[in-house]
């Protein structure tokens, strides 16, 4: 991710090295490159006019100080900008007042919010906190399963609705129990069994459902999550916007976590996702491992794509 976006940035950098005076053409010219570099990279359009505007606005106003060169004040006002749009600080969990933190996760089918449940688990357990996952994802009928394998796996007791407790008998694929109900007995289950973190996996749909929708809604007033996060698939693209703007709606949210990082995506959502739903990418992950996952740092991602 990034490759393309780190070598046009790289070339635009590189034609105004040497240069001992920046001319306001030359801040015009590298203003293009940067706006055509993003708008490449998949970056969302407002997104990129902001971004142009605020860097093209430094750099005019930029003093010439002593130790860097007009061409290393670029860079920087663009470092400096790319972290603002990521989200400026870095932002972990709130932790609640009195245990358990409640955690729930929500996004659409398939954006991995299951396997961030696990990642999730094994940092909280590398904090020193003593996780519990909370399978309450009963739409798809591996999906209780898989999470038992994630926690296995990861470690850590996962609380699943009781077999058997049918509410249905026409859909014997289907899990059985009220996600609700489930959601909400595992915080009773935490303070029994002093579980500090509960981490809610929640169902999601392909697309925007407005009746899982109205579940995740549901689980969220049930449980009173200290943290909800928006579970992103950072290769879905501008999607990814929209998808966002869905759940900030329906759900409501705390923080994102970019998933697929280290697919091949040109990295447009991952640049926008911050900016346009005004909440900070707490998280990435990075693989299909349990520790290729970390706290998403605004900075290191703003000199990563500087390369
Ligand atoms: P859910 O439907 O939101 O619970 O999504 P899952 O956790 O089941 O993940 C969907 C697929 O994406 C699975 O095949 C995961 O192994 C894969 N996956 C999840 N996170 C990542 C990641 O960061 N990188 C890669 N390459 N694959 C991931």
């Amino acid at each position: 991710m990034f490759d393309t976006l780190q070598d046009r940035l790289a070339a635009t950098f590189k034609s105004l090295r040497g240069k001992g005076r920046i001319t306001e053409a030359d801040i015009d010219e590298t203003a293009r490159e940067i706006r055509r570099a993003l708008l490449e990279a998949d970056v969302n359009l407002a997104v990129v006019k902001d971004f142009v505007a605020a860097v093209k606005e430094r750099a005019r106003g930029a003093e010439l100080h002593g130790a860097l060169n007009p061409a290393q004040q670029i860079v920087k006002i663009v470092n400096d900008e790319l972290v603002t749009i990521l989200g400026g600080e870095t932002r972990t969990i709130r932790y609640a007042k009195r245990p358990p933190t409640v955690i729930m996760l929500a996004g659409l089918q398939g954006a991995g919010k299951t396997t961030l449940a696990g990642k999730l688990a094994v940092w909280f357990k590398g904090q020193g906190h003593s996780p519990l996952l909370v399978a309450a994802d009963l739409q798809r009928p591996n999906a209780v399963n898989q999470l038992q394998v994630v926690g296995q796996r990861a470690g850590v007791h996962v609380f699943a609705p009781e077999p058997g407790n049918a509410s249905s008998n026409d859909d014997l694929d289907r899990p059985r129990g009220n996600p609700v109900e489930v959601a909400k007995n595992s915080i009773t289950e935490a303070e029994r069994r002093l579980y500090d973190v509960v981490i809610v996996d929640t169902a999601g749909r392909l697309g925007i459902d407005a009746e899982l929708m109205q579940q995740a809604a549901d689980i969220r007033d049930a449980v009173r999550p200290d943290e909800v996060l928006f579970v992103v698939d950072a290769m879905i693209g501008q999607d990814a916007v929209n998808t966002a703007n869905a759940f900030a709606e329906g759900v409501g949210f705390d923080g994102v976590v970019l998933t697929k990082l280290d697919g091949d995506a040109r990295g447009g959502a991952a640049l926008s996702i911050a900016r346009v739903t005004g909440k900070p990418i707490m998280f990435a992950s990075n693989g299909e491992g349990q520790r290729d996952f970390d706290v998403f740092h605004p900075d290191r991602m703003a000199s990563r794509i500087l390369g």
